[in-house]
């Protein structure tokens, strides 16, 4: 690992100066200084020498960003350094939100759960394997070094939003659920604070993959919203996966519906596991306002929703399993409508 200084930051602005006095700011994965959390992605990623770092500004003991509120009447509110067990196990959560907690609950281990920041989880990094290993080139992990995966093992990559430069998924379940809702996120940087919707913190790999969110590197997520919806009630995170825990989606749906007099009114759905971040499906949503909630409406909509996916070889499969996966999802939300 590369030598690296180590600061504790006990307020926003202390963590602020801390960042900028380190940084050099280079590329995505370059030799910056960059906010510790809970450590499971950056610890991992820096012994593995994917990510380096000349200063680590540890801000787990900034209390301002540990604050969860669930019970707002306009927003939800979750502080950057929430834990993901906390918010998991969160009871209006698990009431009013389901597809949120379940997102959190179906996520890694016990263990990594009870160490991990909502905020980092928002910003780890594509598990494709030719990123964590250095011996093969990626053009997320070394610009211009080129994509193993294109012609090697694409299995679990991206059948929308990959490019001719990268095809990695995004591999975090909160953010997905995050996006069915409209959540927004405010961070703060030197140069003052901004809001970004949720949907527009992740990029698109493009010709730069290796850069993957719109922060720059000594931006600070303080805190991420989510607006009160009574869509939240009957939702749900519908996870498959090559095993039944510890594993990242194959394919994962989160979906919200408002029914009413037998029709549904409202409906959001987004994807994960599939894209190279997360991705809603609004061709799908719009194919089930105004009618009834059935295994034959539902599976229309799961079709729609894979109409223009570009699968590759080895990630074919996708394409038979996906549509079922997102009508199981809808089923299952139907039901909680009918509570
Ligand atoms: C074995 C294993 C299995 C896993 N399985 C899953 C899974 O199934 N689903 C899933 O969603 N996740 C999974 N994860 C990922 C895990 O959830 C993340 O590693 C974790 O959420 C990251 O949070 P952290 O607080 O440890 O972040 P850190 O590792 O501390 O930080 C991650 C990144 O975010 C930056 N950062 C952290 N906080 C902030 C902030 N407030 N503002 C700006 N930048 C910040 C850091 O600089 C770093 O670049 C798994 C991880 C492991 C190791
Ligand atoms: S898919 Fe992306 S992360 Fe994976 S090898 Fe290609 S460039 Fe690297």
């Amino acid at each position: 690992m590369d030598n690296f200084t180590y600061v504790r930051a006990t307020s926003v602005t202390n963590a602020l100066q801390a960042i900028g006095d380190g940084s050099g700011h280079g590329n995505g994965n370059g030799h910056h200084g960059r906010f510790l959390a809970g450590g499971t992605t950056l610890v991992d990623l820096m012994r593995l020498d994917v990510l380096h770092a000349n200063r680590l500004v540890d801000i787990t003991s900034i209390r301002e960003l540990q604050t969860v509120s669930t019970t707002g009447t306009t927003e939800l509110v979750f502080g950057a350094l929430a834990k993901m067990s906390d918010v998991a196990a969160d009871p209006t959560l698990l009431r009013a939100y389901p597809a949120l907690a379940e997102s959190l609950q179906q996520a890694a281990s016990e263990q990594l759960r009870n160490m991990a920041t909502l905020g980092g989880n928002l910003l780890q990094r594509t598990r494709c394997e030719y990123f964590r290993g250095t011996s093969y080139p990626c053009n997320k992990r070394s610009p211009g070094s080129g994509c193993a995966a294109l012609a090697g093992l694409n299995r679990g990559h991206a059948i929308f939003g990959g490019s001719d430069s990268c095809i990695a998924t995004y591999p975090g379940d909160f953010a997905v659920a995050l996006a069915a809702f409209d959540a927004q996120v405010d961070a703060v940087s030197p140069r003052g604070a901004r809001t970004i919707p949720l949907l527009d913190l992740h990029r698109l790999p493009g010709d730069t993959p290796h850069l993957d969110t719109v922060l720059e590197p000594d931006e600070l997520i303080v805190r991420i919203r989510v607006p009160v919806t009574p869509l939240g009630r009957a939702s749900t995170y519908h996870k498959v996966r090559d095993r039944e825990s510890y594993a990242f989606a194959t394919v994962s749906s989160a979906v919200a519906i408002l029914v009413d007099g037998g029709l549904v009114r409202d409906a959001r759905i987004a994807l994960g596991g599939v894209a190279t971040k997360p991705w809603r499906a609004p061709a799908a949503e719009r194919s089930l306002v105004g009618q009834p909630l059935t295994w034959e409406t539902a599976y229309r909509a799961g079709t729609l929703a894979f109409d223009d996916a570009t699968p590759r070889t080895a990630s074919r499969f996708k394409m038979s399993l996906d549509p079922k996966s997102l009508a199981q999802a809808l089923m299952i939300a139907k039901e909680r409508s009918e509570r």
